[in-house]
């Protein structure tokens, strides 16, 4: 079993007299930044000359420096900006203005476990990631409740990152609904794997294919679209809320008994796991890794291409129209990243 801690176990107290510095002001980074000053503490954002969000952190109430200025002043330097231009803003403007005993905190771990960021031995170096999009973060804590978190400690130079961290996860609420300990390795091979095979690779991929196989056979795409996409998530919340029983419980026995029969044709069990595990292997050798780096030095041509390709995609055009005229469809909620 994993180690859990809740409020009893986190003292915010930690962070008296502690700077904390919020670097980005996106999903996370106004989430964090806003909770921590609720909870009393000191904290500045770092962003950008001339960025955007300066003048809505500053309306927030938040100090706004440059992201040099911020680490210089933080004691603990929290960075919450994407996740592949972090090991460049890390080397130009972080690196050279933190001290020893500082702590450097990230939301997830892929740069420090694939070591694209490389902090001195004398930092603590620690992850309190939230498992929820940052502006459920902000309205779970404005409710007096708190999204789970994970916690890792990489480095532990000072001997009090745990429970500075700890501290850091009861500011932004986190605390509330649970801290779970992890190591940076398996925070970011899970969560890669997760949303790559299941969670948004394997989904979309799904739905795509059903829809195109009753669009091909002369349906409407309307109708496939209802069908093999919207209806999804009426079919996860009750997973969600209930587990698959739920779901089972919830849909007709004839659903129940498709779900037996086909489901394996679909995605037969041997195959799928074989996939499943290189898929897995390409994550923990770095492969994965490596490629999407590669993919960013060379200015994402793949991925530009294969975003533009799905834009123009039947189902993602027929469902735009659809959703216009859906009132129960009214989630427009902008932040669904996988995290
Ligand atoms: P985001 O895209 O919402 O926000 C990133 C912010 O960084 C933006 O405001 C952007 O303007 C700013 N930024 C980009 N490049 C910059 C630069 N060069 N200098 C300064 N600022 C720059 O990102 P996010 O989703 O909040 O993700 C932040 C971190 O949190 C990532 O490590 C991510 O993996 C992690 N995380 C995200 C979620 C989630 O659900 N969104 C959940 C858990 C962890
Ligand atoms: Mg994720």
């Amino acid at each position: 079993m994993a180690k859990m801690y809740y409020e009893k176990d986190c003292d915010i107290n930690y962070l008296d007299g502690k700077k904390i510095t919020i670097i980005g002001y996106g999903s996370q980074g106004h989430a964090h930044a806003m909770n921590l000053k609720d909870s009393g503490c000191d904290v500045c954002v770092g962003l950008r000359e001339g960025s955007k969000n300066w003048a809505n952190a500053e309306k927030a109430g938040l100090a706004v420096k440059t992201v040099a200025e911020a680490a210089k002043w933080g004691d603990i330097v929290m960075i919450l900006i994407n996740d592949e231009v972090q090991a460049d803003v890390y080397k130009k403007d972080i690196a050279p203005n933190l001290s020893a005993g500082n702590m450097l905190m990230f939301a997830h771990g892929f740069n420090i476990h694939f070591k694209q960021i490389v902090p001195p031995a004398g930092v603590d170096v620690s992850m309190i990631a939230p498992k929820g999009p940052g502006h459920t973060v902000r309205s779970q804590y404005v409710a007096g409740k708190g999204v789970p978190c994970l916690i890792a400690v990489e480095q532990n130079a000072t001997g009090d990152a745990y429970k500075l961290a700890l501290a850091y996860a009861a500011g932004i609420g986190g605390a509330r609904g649970g801290v779970m300990e992890t190591t940076f390795q398996d925070e970011t091979e899970t969560d890669l794997f997760g949303e790559q095979a299941v969670l948004c690779g394997g989904v979309v991929e799904l739905m795509k294919l059903g829809f195109e196989t009753l669009v091909e056979a002369g349906y409407a795409p309307e109708n496939a679209y209802f069908e093999c996409i919207h209806e999804m998530k009426l079919i996860i919340d009750l997973i969600n809320k209930g587990g698959v029983a739920m779901m089972n419980y919830s849909i007709s026995d004839t659903a129940e008994y498709g779900e037996y029969v086909s489901g394996p044709r679909i995605l037969p069990y041997e195959e799928t796991k074989k996939n499943m595990k290189a898929v897995l292997t390409d994550i923990q050798d770095g492969v994965f890794a490596g490629r999407w780096i590669a993919e960013n030095k060379n200015g994402r041509t793949f991925f530009n291409a294969k975003r533009a390709q799905l834009a123009k995609h039947q189902m993602e055009i027929v469902g735009a129209e659809l959703r216009k005229n859906m009132l129960w469809g009214d989630d427009t909620d902008p932040d669904t990243a996988s995290n």
